[in-house]
């Protein structure tokens, strides 16, 4: 194809310069819809994280001194770049992690709605007096940027996981090294331009790859970094924050869920599960708020159940470039053969397959949207979040039976409900432990709301007015004039 759109391979940005690894070591990119190999991505070694380190205390030093409105600008020339840029961005991202086209410009146009909303709230960081116990006393309550950041994203939503901590920092006048995933390196490179282009000065943000462990290994300890933002699972956010904690580091976890579904009769049946369907599968189920257990009353499971079904087997497979495509590959092939695992353990354990069950044809990390009902629950699905296009159903008819189901895992990331009673809604609100509740819509994750887990599922948010406290400290300053 004359026109077809290439991959650019990706470099480190240490220092205000991109830059291959001190020893020249690359990692294969791999574009999920065919298995070809696309590009490289540099491997940092210690040498690069030194550099990276180094340039971040410069760049600490500069941009802590750096008026709020410098920097809002900064942000907002951010957010119009990644508009400009959008398509192009959006076209990296397809092509090394394999979602459709219209999910990837989405997830550009947010972050830059991310860098906009961060952009008001570094001229909302205010510090307070408070009246002394004498009149020649003052209390001054200052708030700081916390230091250098070290900040870990996965490859699920490889511009938007990076932008919300990126965002956060610079807006309260932190630094960062932030390791971006090794699989999807090209897009996340190109939203640190925007922020370079738009003059975020050199050392403040720093770009590496590498071996995650070996990289988190040398970051969390070492003592010029004070804070670290980690999203993936919970297993990793659990050895990061106990190793953080050695070293008494500040920590923002958002890791894994399993959110549970609950569709209460009073919902329309078919229109509901229309709307579950185009959700559940986005980015093919690769997102941490995937609705997962679906629990839906007796009364309407069948006719949930058959619309779910129909609408799941409609989606059409497919490369993210390709507008016939309604569903696109997973992102690498671990995903593929945990899928494979899950289904099999599933079908063992007496869960009824409906749709799916299995890859779709022998290139690419496809496979078929699956839809699962009477799934016990001691399947491996209904207790390890799947993380792909594999939806549970099971059925419900007593309420304390149903709360008590949803609140069985050590999760408590994001929950949906569906019903139109309000009485409904609030007893679930009060029933349901989860730091997130969407009823009857999709409505997680936009910039000025809050973003964030509970229980096994992290702590600290990445949305909203909260979204900046994580960077900020809290110093107190009493003087008595003589
Ligand atoms: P994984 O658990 O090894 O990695 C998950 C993420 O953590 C990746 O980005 C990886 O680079 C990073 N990571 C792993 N070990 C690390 C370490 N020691 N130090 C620093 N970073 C480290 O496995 P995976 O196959 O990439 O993903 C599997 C599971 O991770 C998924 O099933 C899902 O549960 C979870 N995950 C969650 C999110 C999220 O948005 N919360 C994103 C991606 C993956």
């Amino acid at each position: 194809m004359a026109n077809a759109p290439t991959y650019r391979s990706v470099m480190l940005f240490i220092d205000g310069a991109w830059s291959l690894a001190a020893d020249g070591r690359t990692l294969p990119v791999i574009n999920p819809a065919n298995e070809e190999q696309i590009g490289t991505v540099a491997h940092a070694g210690i040498a690069d994280l030194d550099r990276a380190l180094a340039a971040a205390e410069r760049g600490f030093a500069l941009w802590r001194k750096t008026p709020a409105m410098a920097r809002a600008k900064v942000l907002n020339g951010a957010a119009r770049l990644l508009r400009e840029r959008n398509e192009d961005i959006a076209t990296q991202m397809v092509l090394e992690q394999g979602k459709m086209i219209g999910e990837a410009r989405g997830e550009v146009e947010r972050a830059a709605e991310a860098c906009d909303w961060m952009a008001g709230e570094t001229m909302r960081i205010a510090g307070r007096i408070i009246e002394g116990r004498a009149a020649n006393i003052t209390n001054h309550v200052l708030r700081e940027p916390v230091g250098i950041v070290a900040a870990f994203t996965p490859w699920n939503f490889p511009v938007n996981q990076i932008v919300r901590k990126v965002a956060g920092a610079l807006a309260a006048g932190c630094a960062l090294v932030v390791k971006g995933p090794e699989e999807a390196p090209g897009s996340c490179a190109e939203l640190v331009r925007a922020f370079v282009d738009a003059g975020a000065p050199a050392g403040v943000v720093n770009l590496v790859y590498g071996t995650p462990a070996e990289i988190s290994e040398y970051l969390v300890p070492h003592p010029l970094v004070r804070k670290i933002s980690f999203t993936g699972s919970t297993v990793v956010g659990k050895h990061l924050a106990s190793l953080a904690g050695q070293h008494m580091k500040l920590t923002t976890m958002e890791l894994g869920g399993h959110a549970p579904v609950l569709v209460f009769a009073d919902a329309d049946p078919v229109a509901t599960a229309r709307a579950l369907v185009g959700n559940k599968f986005r980015n093919a189920g690769q997102s941490c708020v995937n609705p997962t257990r679906f629990l839906v009353e007796d009364s309407i499971f069948d006719a949930f159940t058959a619309a779910f079904v129909a609408a799941a087997s409609a989606l059409k497979p497919g490369g993210g470039l390709d507008p016939d495509t309604t569903t696109g590959p997973l992102a690498n092939i671990r995903r593929v053969e945990a899928m494979e695992r899950l289904t099999a353990d599933a079908l063992a354990k007496g869960a009824k397959l409906h749709c799916g069950g299995q890859r779709v044809g022998n290139k690419g990390f496809f496979f078929a949207p699956t839809v699962f009902t009477d799934v016990p629950v001691d399947a491996a699905l209904m207790n390890e979040e799947p993380f792909g296009p594999i939806a549970m159903i099971n059925r419900w008819s007593d309420r304390d039976a149903l709360y008590a189901e949803a609140n069985r895992l050590p999760y408590g990331l994001s929950a949906y409900a569906f019903t139109a009673s309000n009485a409904t809604a609030n007893e679930v609100t009060q029933r349901v432990e989860s730091a997130m509740i969407s009823f009857n819509h999709f409505g997680l994750g936009h910039p000025e709301t809050p973003f964030g887990g509970m229980k096994d599922s992290g702590y600290g948010f990445e949305g909203g007015s909260e979204a900046i406290e994580p960077y900020l400290q809290t110093r107190f300053i009493t003087k008595m004039d003589l």
